[in-house]
């Protein structure tokens, strides 16, 4: 177990079984795992950031050293504030290594005592993703094997509502 805090951020629109794994897997590493999503002005999610934090405790209602927040602006400035000095990433196929890369550059750049720590997703969960979600959950498909049992009315509901 390493001592302190990670801070694992993205958009979990919505937060998907692949997700929750690494979250799983980190709460075993860390005394703290963050899940932080990022509030994107630029970026309009399906879901609303409200409703995303909401999915994200219910899905990770089990695991007791996970905290749940959101953040707006630079990441390093979320962890420096939330005094964490880790940033945890997942990597499912190569295509995801390009942009990671270029990400973590970045960050060590502006702020050189952030670590950006990748976990390689699960081979279950290899091709799951939120666009994924999405795609099959506006038609009415079956999600029950890419997002916790515990979210799947929330998500249900919210395309219902958009189509009435
Ligand atoms: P972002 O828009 O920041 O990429 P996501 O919510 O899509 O946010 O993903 C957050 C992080 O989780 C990213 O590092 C992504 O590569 C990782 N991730 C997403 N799906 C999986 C999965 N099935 N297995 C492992 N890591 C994943």
């Amino acid at each position: 177990m390493y001592k302190g805090r990670c801070v694992y951020p993205g958009s979990f629109d919505p937060v998907t079984l692949g997700h929750v794994d690494l979250i799983e897997r980190a709460a075993k590493l860390y005394d703290e795992v963050i899940v932080a999503v990022l509030n994107n002005p630029d970026k309009n999610g399906k879901f609303s950031i409200e409703m995303r934090l909401s999915m994200l405790g219910k899905a990770c209602a089990h695991i007791h050293n996970v905290r749940i927040d959101s953040f707006g602006g630079l990441l390093v400035d979320y962890l420096r504030k939330a005094e964490a000095s880790i940033v945890l990433r997942g990597l499912r196929a190569v295509m995801d290594f390009e942009n990671e890369f270029r990400m973590a550059q970045v960050n060590r750049q502006i702020a050189p005592g952030i670590e950006t720590l990748f976990m390689m997703t699960s081979p279950a969960y290899a091709y799951v993703s939120s666009s994924a979600v999405r795609q099959i959950a506006a038609f009415g498909g079956d999600i029950t094997t890419l997002v916790p049992q515990v979210i799947i009315t929330d998500i249900q509901n919210a395309y219902a509502d958009a189509s009435t």
